[in-house]
């Protein structure tokens, strides 16, 4: 198989890897940053964490998300209730747009992984059109914007805190433990391992 260019991201040297080294961790020589994990452990934690987050994300759906006390007024609302209830007739398309946004391309993200490299974290041969579901994880990874709610969630409670008492539901630690995992995921998929990987058990 030939060599494979790769960049480092931080300084922008340029290296030929050979394939064999996407199973080894390598460092740029220049400035240190990690340009490749090591395609076993990566792959492994790459694919727990991805079920961990789809588990996390069902567990989102069902929860209270805010809980609203205001006089008598009591409202549990679920991270669905909070997205659609703002809307009605022009905004209904925004409010699926969200949605779709913020939990299900994160979801079809964490389900294309699992089934791009679950058989190769157990050791088995690639499912059919695996190399398609890894190609989706990378496009899709601009368009997962779980985070961004979170941030416009933590503008709207400090706005909404005067006019009424908001409890945080579970549903939202949870959420904000999604996006930290989610970061946390996106610093370990390194392009060049997980291809190389892929192409290697086919
Ligand atoms: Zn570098």
């Amino acid at each position: 198989m030939s060599t494979d260019t790769v960049g480092c991201v931080v300084c922008d040297a340029i290296y030929s890897l050979r394939p064999e080294l996407a199973d080894q961790a390598t460092q740029c020589a220049r400035c240190g940053h990690r340009i490749t994990y090591g395609k076993r452990a990566t792959l492994a934690w790459l694919v727990s964490l991805s079920a961990t987050n789809v588990a996390l994300l069902a567990m989102v759906v069902f929860l209270p998300f805010l809980e609203l006390h205001s006089g008598q007024f009591e409202n549990a609302a679920s991270v669905i209730d909070v997205v659609l209830g703002f809307s009605s007739g022009i905004m209904v398309p925004l409010a699926l747009a969200v949605l779709a946004f913020i939990l299900m391309l994160p979801l079809s993200r964490f389900l294309l992984l699992i089934y791009a490299l679950g058989p190769i974290a157990v050791g088995r041969r690639n499912l059919p059109y695996a190399a398609r579901a890894l190609r989706g994880v990378f496009l899709l990874k601009p368009w997962a914007m779980a985070e961004i709610f979170m941030v416009g969630v933590a503008v709207a409670l400090v706005k909404l805190a005067d006019l009424a008492t908001i409890s945080i539901g579970p549903a939202f630690w949870i959420f904000a433990g999604v996006v930290i995992l989610n970061a946390y995921q996106d610093t370990l998929m390194c392009r060049h391992t997980l291809w190389t990987a892929l192409i290697c058990n086919e």
